[in-house]
């Protein structure tokens, strides 16, 4: 019995994932079965608006073509697998995928917007050290429409716990965007597609930790959302001390790529600085800030920092945050701090690393 189990198991994971298929591809192969083209948009609807997570949900199709599909397809959903709120209202999930894979999610809610703060991979390869998910090992790409169910989950959630819609969302969870390029614009096509989620592109940011080749291929696709470039240190050589990527994206080539990025799309470039005790908090760190800003027409986000244990670094003080932040509008940069926000459910940025309630 058992290994009958494990072969229809095998069977069903041969079979192809309805949600990779794009409208046009499953109008064709349902044209093909003998149905009418409006069924694929309305399977479609189901799919992508809706969301469900069972061909049985699907309540304005018949029963044979719901047959049909359960025999033809699969049908993918990430799930919920942990959810904690902290004091500040953030709720960090731990989202499970169909593979046994997790990653995590963040709803980050303020007084004038509710932000979902997505995964793009399943760990991260770059191995940042002051990045609890750089401690893990890279497991895969997400497809897009994992990166998408996690949005919807969270704004789903945004409205049950909160009663209010999700009005933002930033790809700052764990793994590189660039480095899983295709499925991060795929997703992002139907987040903000009317057959999807119909967000405005410029609710969602993209940070990278700086791969200067797809930097210039987000401007040759002319990107329409924001962008943001996580950048923590402006001198080469402490930047390769907490960043290693900076050893082959160098801030030369992350400059030259920003400036093609900027021609391209015309879209201001934020610079995300966490800022570490001793490490890049002094005023010589913020003048090599303020000149690398003069590259591209940019924003600075100076980010509190979240100590974890594997990692050796501290939160500067306010007296240093202060003059940091004011040396550089002193010199007319525009710069937001941002305060660090669930902490205490380890969801702030930073500390993503699939840690569980009572671990
Ligand atoms: S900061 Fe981003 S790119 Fe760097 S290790 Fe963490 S998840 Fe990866």
């Amino acid at each position: 019995m058992r290994s009958f189990l494990y072969f229809c198991g095998e069977v069903k994971n041969m079979l192809p994932n309805i949600r990779s298929l794009t409208l046009e591809e499953l109008t064709e192969q349902l044209l093909e079965a003998g149905e009418k083209a409006f069924r694929a948009r309305q399977v479609y609807q189901w799919l992508w608006d809706k969301n469900v997570g069972s061909f049985d949900e699907m309540s304005n199709l018949s029963k044979d073509l719901r047959k049909i599909l359960e025999e033809r397809y699969i049908l993918q959903k990430v799930t919920i697998g942990e959810a904690r709120q902290g004091k500040d209202g953030t709720v960090k999930y731990i989202f499970k995928l169909d593979d046994g894979n997790e990653v995590e999610g963040v709803l980050i809610p303020t007084a004038s917007r509710i932000t979902a703060c997505i995964s793009s991979q399943a760990g991260c390869s770059l191995s940042c050290k002051f990045c609890a998910t750089g401690f893990l090992d890279l497991k895969r790409n997400l497809h897009f429409f994992e990166i998408y169910d996690q949005v919807d989950i969270i704004r789903k959630e945004a409205m049950a716990r909160f009663g209010r819609p999700l009005t933002n969302i930033v790809y700052m969870g764990m793994g590189e965007p660039l480095l899983n390029y295709r499925n991060v614009m795929r997703s992002i096509d139907y987040i903000t597609s009317p057959a999807g989620m119909g967000m405005s592109p410029r609710r969602i940011t993209v940070s990278t930790a700086g791969i200067a080749k797809m930097i210039k291929k987000l401007g040759d696709d002319g990107a329409k959302f924001e962008f943001a470039l996580s950048l923590h240190a402006a001198n080469d050589e402490k930047r390769n001390t907490i960043m290693p990527i900076n050893e082959s994206n160098t801030l030369e080539a992350l400059g030259e790529a920003l400036q093609y990025f900027y021609e391209k799309t015309h879209t201001r470039v934020t610079f995300e600085y966490i800022i570490l005790e001793g490490v890049n908090d002094g005023l010589e760190d913020a003048r090599e800030l303020a000149d690398f800003c003069r590259v591209v027409p940019c924003k600075v986000n100076v980010i509190e920092y979240n100590p974890i244990e594997k990692a050796g670094y501290k939160n500067t003080s306010q007296e240093k945050m202060d003059r940091f932040v004011e040396f550089l509008e002193q010199r007319g940069i525009i710069v937001n701090v941002r305060r660090s926000r669930g902490k205490d459910v380890d969801g702030a940025c930073g500390q993503l690393a699939l840690k569980k309630q009572n671990s």
